[in-house]
């Protein structure tokens, strides 16, 4: 069996979804486990009615909601065209729209609304997706088997941000699976959703599709996991900001996970620990350009030595946290990091003289309570408007030049932080946020253009 996952924008719209059928028609005899997004930007939307309700704006989240309705039934009809010479039969694909939305509607009506419930409306995006494509895959003759990832993927209670309960989801995933492949050829279910013990929707929280995949495909023992994305395999950087990225046919599981931990959108960070466990090769895939090799991300001892790719995330919080107490004295280092932990405050790069500790911290994160508390035994200095760009790769200390590249591009810019993992998969550095574009730029240039790295 081999999992295929497909993210929002291979399930856009019904060109979309017409390529990512033929994509997997051609695949049928490897038995695949599809794993769908929800059509893009549809999350945001549903968010978005979550924030409207919540501000009591019943009218703006209905308006929302309608055309969210609207774009369903329109990808139905657009797939009926597209599909005409199997005929149309949409009357129940139709209605199970109209019920998802009716479920959504009856919160912004003042149903009471709990994490729980935000959840249920969260995971509707993904629900109306793999329901439409299982209801053209049948139409295209492709008898497949629609099965909800809530009798998989058991998580814990934390409903927005679930972490999956690795030891139910092993046996239960591999029963449903090989008893909805009876008399099929194909089955979907949704990545991202899953539920609590008590049956509770849960989330794996954003771009949690990719780890959907890797858990369902290490429960199954698959034999391979492909993720379907819109580039063509993981580039030397993200293409949105620079141009003339190059295509990597090999990554480690080791450097594509610190890759999507220091910012890379094209993987969910937890996505190669369970296929890592197996063994299991992951490829990610372009859905528009199906004939591009991709790349595969395999062992450590199958990929080589020397840069890969650049990360960054655009805006981060560096921490400084100051005191007197600390020179000569053991345990401080535990105070402060046992405060970040009481607060859920996860740090990504850190280091330290010898009466201060530097931290960084997603800006996204919530750190009054951190900082409030350090407070009460050290002086605390927060730098915001701050960005981190990384260089991912194995053995990062042979590459020679690597140092002289990243100080050239930033010859007009402060760096305020610098820091190299002692595994050499990362070196990383923190500047002004205005200028990480530019800075990004120039190291990749300097890197991957100039070919000055051996
Ligand atoms: P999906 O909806 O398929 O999950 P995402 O938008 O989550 O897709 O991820 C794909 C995007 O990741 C690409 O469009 C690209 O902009 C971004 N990205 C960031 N870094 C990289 C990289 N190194 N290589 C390829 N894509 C990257
Ligand atoms: N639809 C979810 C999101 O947008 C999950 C995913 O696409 O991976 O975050
Ligand atoms: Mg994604």
């Amino acid at each position: 069996m081999i999992v295929m996952k497909f993210g929002g924008t291979s399930v856009a719209d019904a060109a979309a979804i017409t390529r990512t059928i033929s994509i997997v028609e051609g695949k049928l005899a490897q038995k695949p486990v599809m794993v769908v997004s929800a059509c893009s930007k549809v999350t945001d939307c549903l968010y978005k009615i979550i924030s409207l309700i919540e501000e009591k704006k019943a009218e703006e989240a209905t308006q929302v909601l309608e055309a969210l309705k609207a774009r369903h039934v329109g990808i139905v009809t657009d797939l009926n065209e597209s599909f005409v010479e199997v005929g149309d039969n949409d009357e129940e694909i139709t209605a199970k729209i109209a019920q998802i939305c009716e479920v959504i509607n009856d919160y912004i009506l003042g149903k009471a609304m709990e994490a729980c419930d935000k959840a249920l409306i969260i995971s509707s995006g993904e629900y109306l997706s793999s329901s439409i494509i299982a209801y053209a895959m049948n139409m295209r003759g492709i008898k497949t088997n629609w099965v909800d990832a809530r009798r998989m993927v058991i998580t814990d209670d934390d409903y927005l941000q679930a972490a999956p309960l690795m030891n139910q989801l092993g046996a239960k995933a591999k029963k449903v699976v090989t008893s909805s492949y009876e008399g099929h050829e194909a089955i979907i279910t949704q990545g991202f959703i899953g539920a609590t013990e008590k049956g509770l929707p849960s989330l794996l929280g954003r771009g949690g599709s990719d780890y959907s995949a890797s858990l369902i495909g290490m429960a199954i023992d698959a034999d391979r996991i492909e993720i379907w994305t819109d580039v063509d395999g993981v580039r030397s950087a993200d293409p949105r900001i620079v141009k003339n990225t190059k295509g990597l046919h090999k990554l480690s599981y080791e450097e594509a996970t610190e890759m999507a931990r220091f910012g890379a959108k094209v993987l969910h960070p937890l996505t190669l620990e369970p296929a890592q466990q197996k063994n299991i090769p992951v490829y990610v895939l372009n859905s528009m350009n199906p004939t591009n090799e991709g790349t595969a991300i395999l062992c450590r001892s199958c990929v080589f030595d020397g840069i890969k790719t650049l990360s960054y995330k655009e805006n981060i919080r560096v921490i400084n946290i100051y005191s007197m107490k600390m020179i000569n004295t053991v345990g401080f280092m535990e105070k402060v990091f046992t405060t970040f932990a009481d607060h859920k405050v996860s740090v990504d790069l850190l280091s330290s003289s010898e009466a201060s500790i530097t931290v960084t911290v997603e800006a996204s994160q919530d750190v009054a309570g951190v900082i409030a508390d350090l407070s009460k035994f050290s002086d605390v200095k927060v730098d915001r408007d701050k960005a981190q760009v990384s260089i991912i790769g194995k053995n990062l200390i042979g590459a020679r030049g690597l140092l002289a590249a990243v100080f050239a591009a930033t010859i007009d810019s402060k760096i305020y932080m610098i820091s190299q993992d002692t595994t050499y998969l990362n070196l990383s550095i923190v500047v002004d946020r205005p200028e990480m574009a530019v800075v990004l730029k120039k190291i990749h240039q300097n890197i991957f253009e100039n070919g000055n790295i051996y």
